[in-house]
């Protein structure tokens, strides 16, 4: 089938190359024109794994072709997913700017029939607001259809996501935009929930949301377990094996971050505002997210005492593994009031180096390994679980260190382990251990 994808992102890029490998035409349509320069390279200009050799491959195929015109990528496909960006406003609403941009120069280039469809995580009653655009704009009299198929995928494993997700979701209200996306997600062996497009829009809110309330409930539970001496690891696994529970989001850390817990629950938060409902629930998720990064500064002072010229070593900025998106990654936040009460930084990750360089200027030292980032420091800050740091040569760190104290914010390391090896070690709800 001949597809564009609007938005060549993280979800976008991923949209476009998994479909093309799946054997369709696609065009993959980007305002950003370093991008699409790159993109044409066959470079990718994310690093997600596997990523940029199925660009390559589809390139080469001629399955798959990159341009920064949105008239040209209407004008090829009958079916046009936008997969822009929906960013936090101010106030914590979608800003759907882009989705309404994109609209609208679909609607002026539109030579037939076409399904447009969100992929883009926005508000419910969007597809509402994108029809009534493209009526506003078309030219002439054009059938359309607008559809929601909202994206599930993660970061760091998002092709196997794509290609395998638990569920697609598809939200319809025509005959001809069901037939064309079951004709389209054919390939892909797994369960489709069809329905209408408001209910498509807020399943991915609220999945979004609850995951989010999973995290924060954990990080709640983590604190007593400090409190007590009772110890996160085991109660999470306690509860996990019970089905209706289930293991995942179950585990503490210093909360989430990335670019869309944070902006989805305030998103949500907004919208449920908007229709009357105060969501004080999601309310508490968000603070108890805040409360887990300070938390984790407290334990850096109370292990350190003074800040102020002390060197802390910081193990992984990126907000997840596999990957290096840093948009709302706890790690800038935890630098930057580091750095503020006069410590020396120095970092290391193995993916999102370049994008932390953009934005934090300060003066802080980006390191070539974790063994550089160690060499004198009193502390070292365990981010980012990436497996790299997983099998670290620990005789090697503490031989380097200043002093041998481990701060892990996502329980990577064992307590009894790293105390035997000789470290002070602090986790997250772990004292019984540490
Ligand atoms: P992104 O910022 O990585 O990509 C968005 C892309 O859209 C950028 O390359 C930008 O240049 C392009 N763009 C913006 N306005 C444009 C326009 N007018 N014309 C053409 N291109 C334009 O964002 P992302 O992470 O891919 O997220 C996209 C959407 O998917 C968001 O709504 C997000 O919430 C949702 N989503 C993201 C993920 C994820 O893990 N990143 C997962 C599921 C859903």
């Amino acid at each position: 089938m001949k597809v564009s994808v609007i938005g060549a992102g993280y979800v976008g890029l991923v949209t476009a190359s998994c479909l093309a490998e799946l054997g369709n035409k696609v065009v993959c349509c980007d305002n950003d024109l370093k991008k699409i320069k790159q993109l044409k390279k066959g470079i990718s200009p994310i690093y997600e794994p596997g990523l940029e050799e199925l660009i390559r491959k589809n390139l080469k195929k001629k399955n798959l072709k990159f341009t920064s015109s949105i008239k040209e990528a209407t004008k090829e496909s009958e079916i046009i997913f936008i997969a822009v960006g929906t960013p936090s406003l101010e106030d914590g609403r979608a800003d759907l700017t882009g989705i309404e941009n994109v609209a609208r120069q679909i609607a002026k280039n539109m030579p037939g029939y076409r399904l447009i469809i969100e992929k883009s995580t926005v508000p419910v009653n969007t597809g509402e607001w994108v029809k009534k655009t493209i009526l506003a704009h078309i030219k002439g009299k054009i059938k359309f259809d607008v559809a929601s198929n909202p994206e599930f995928l993660r970061e760091g494993q998002a092709i196997n996501d794509f290609m395998h997700p638990d569920r697609i979701v598809l939200g319809v209200d025509s005959k001809k935009a069901k037939e064309l996306l079951l004709n389209l997600y054919k390939p892909l062996k797994t369960e489709i929930l069809i329905t209408d497009i408001k209910s498509a829009e807020l399943i991915k809110h609220a999945s979004n949301s609850f995951l989010a309330t999973k995290i924060s409930f954990i990080n709640a539970v983590s604190y007593l377990c400090e409190k007590t001496g009772a110890d996160i690891k085991e109660v999470a696994k306690g509860m996990g094996l019970d089905k209706r529970i289930g293991a995942s989001f179950l585990e503490a850390g210093i909360g989430y971050g990335g670019s869309c817990f944070p902006k989805d629950v305030d998103a949500f938060i907004n919208i449920a505002k908007e229709l009357g409902y105060n969501f004080e629930l999601l309310q508490v998720v968000k603070e108890i997210n805040q409360q887990q990064k300070i938390f984790f500064l407290n334990k850096i002072k109370n292990a350190l005492w003074i800040i102020k010229d002390k060197t802390i070593g910081v193990l992984g900025l990126a907000f997840k593994p596999n990957t290096d998106d840093i948009r709302n990654a706890p790690s800038l936040e935890i630098i930057r009031t580091l750095k503020k009460e006069g410590a020396k930084i120095k970092v290391y990750d193995p993916q999102a180096m370049p994008k932390a360089k953009a934005v934090l200027t300060d003066e802080i030292q980006f390191c070539k390994s974790p063994y550089q980032v160690a060499e004198g420091s009193d502390c070292l800050l365990l981010i980012t679980e990436w497996q790299e740091f997983k099998e670290l040569d620990f005789l090697r760190i503490k031989k380097l260190m200043k002093q041998p104290l481990i701060i892990d914010g996502r329980n990577l390391y064992e307590p009894k382990i790293m105390k035997k090896l000789g470290f002070k070690y602090i986790g997250i709800g772990r004292s019984a251990n540490g």
